[in-house]
């Protein structure tokens, strides 16, 4: 069971350094390569830039 879709993780990068992002479904996030992370829920990411 993933967080989302794999066509929307496809499209979606990080709203900072633009990489591409890869879920975290034990917390329920999705994180950048650089440390970015990104809320998802009820499958919607929450794509505002982290503090
Ligand atoms: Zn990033």
């Amino acid at each position: 069971m993933s967080l989302i879709s794999s066509e929307l993780l496809e499209i979606l990068r990080c709203t900072v350094c633009k990489e591409s992002l890869t879920e975290n479904e034990a917390d329920s996030m999705l994180d950048c390569p650089n440390g970015h992370r990104y809320e998802v829920s009820d499958g919607i990411p929450n794509m505002l830039p982290p503090e």
